[in-house]
């Protein structure tokens, strides 16, 4: 019989190794001498060597049979009385094709279950910009200062140094997945797992580019133009597709979330399509009419007030408010009008409301007694005393006497 290597020495392991450190020794042993990495002479007989030694000394029943009797355990013609295995070695070489694929399945797609297939899709990212009230109306751009893992410059995400490539699998021989055989009372099952050692991609970076590590991108901070569309309504989030994170590995870029607040303007307020502001009129506005101007998000705007307008009376002026986002018409513009009626008069003002007050048919007596009729703090004679006026007792209430 041909004289071989010891197993353990094949290995470089000690007779009391553990199970997982010979399969580190191994994986490394196996990477080392793999045909397709290895192109020394000896390589593939080395290879061969440190596969045989794993399948028997991984194997706890033909370990401890190999421990007991050697390479006779397994040599069918040896004289020891009936090899525990039978007859004819079952390791007659590696054999055509990818003779290594069946061995690495045997352990690489033990736990292989749950695993995502194919590389991770790059992280999402987040930003918040502030625009203000009216760019929500008509829309709006913003530069981004973004930093982010990007596509590699040097390698163009490639990972391998340029001008060189990437190699071949060696676990999954270039397939990205692992297969296994389990037997069973009830047959044999072929499971399949993506290749942990490529990430089922089936090729490994030999020569990772210098720049992104092999990784395939970099942490580089880029400008981007973001256009905020007209009609987005304050704490809108918007999504900017694929410019989150590039994947590592080639994956796909995750996406930018992009929170918009919107600045509140004084004086106007947002419904939705529609825009609410208030209108201050002074009484002779609101009983004799007017044609105003109110401001708009599109500048001032004139607005037709009836004689008679009252406080919270609302006009619409058509078209001023804000567009949907996702298109069409504008809404309007609620005017809410609100008449003030003054807290302090001039001479000429307080004699012409005088007016008004006998116009309206009250005489000097009639108000006195209205006056007095009313919560009798001060009583007629008070009021007499004081020879104040309706409106000047109106005022009294509103802003305290003055010192006449
Ligand atoms: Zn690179
Ligand atoms: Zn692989």
């Amino acid at each position: 019989m041909v004289t071989k290597q010891d197993y353990y020495t094949s290995l470089e392991v000690e007779r009391t190794t553990g199970k997982s450190e010979i399969k580190k020794a191994y994986l490394r042993l196996a990477r080392k001498f793999h045909p397709d990495v290895n192109k020394d002479a000896g390589a593939e007989a080395r290879f061969k060597e440190v596969k045989e030694a794993y399948e028997v000394l991984s194997d706890d029943e033909k370990r401890a049979a190999y421990d007991r009797y050697g390479h006779a355990a397994f040599d069918g013609s040896a004289g020891m009385g009936g090899s525990p295995f039978g007859g004819g070695s079952p390791f007659g070489g590696g054999g055509a094709g990818s003779p290594f694929e069946d061995l690495f399945e045997s352990f690489f797609g033990g736990n292989g279950g749950g695993r995502q297939s194919g590389p991770p899709r790059g992280a999402d990212l987040q930003t918040q910009i502030a625009i203000d009230f009216d760019e929500a109306i008509f829309g709006a751009e913003r530069e981004l200062n973004v930093t982010r893992m990007q596509i590699c410059p040097t390698c163009n995400g490639n990972r391998s140094e340029p001008g060189s490539q990437p190699t071949t699998c060696l676990v999954c021989a270039g397939s990205g997945q692992v297969r296994r055989v389990q037997n069973t009372i009830l047959g044999q099952f072929m499971t399949a797992a993506p290749c942990e050692r490529c990430h089922g991609e089936g090729v490994i970076i030999t020569d990772p580019c210098h720049t992104c590590n092999g990784e395939g991108r970099v942490r580089q901070t880029s400008n981007l133009t973001v256009t905020v569309p007209a009609g987005i309504e304050d704490d809108a989030t918007m999504r900017l597709s694929g410019q989150g994170e590039a994947g590592a590995r080639g994956g796909a870029p995750g996406h930018l979330y992009v929170r918009v607040r919107v600045r509140p303007r004084k004086g106007f307020a947002r419904q939705g399509k529609q825009i609410h502001t208030e209108q201050p009129l002074d009484v002779a506005q609101a009983a004799l009419g007017d044609e105003i101007e109110v401001p708009t998000v599109d500048g001032p705007a004139k607005l037709k007030i009836p004689a008679g307008a009252q406080t919270g009376q609302t006009f619409r002026l058509r078209g001023h408010g804000a567009p949907d986002v996702r298109g069409g018409d504008r809404g309007d513009q609620i005017v809410t009008v609100r008449v003030q009626v003054p807290t302090k008069l001039s001479n000429e003002q307080r004699a012409l409301f005088e007016q008004l007050a006998t116009s309206f048919g009250r005489k000097e007596k009639d108000r006195t007694a209205v006056t007095t009729e009313g919560k009798d703090a001060h009583g007629a004679k008070d009021g007499d005393k004081h020879g104040k006026s309706i409106l000047g007792r109106m005022k009294e209430a509103i802003i305290g006497p003055d010192d006449e």
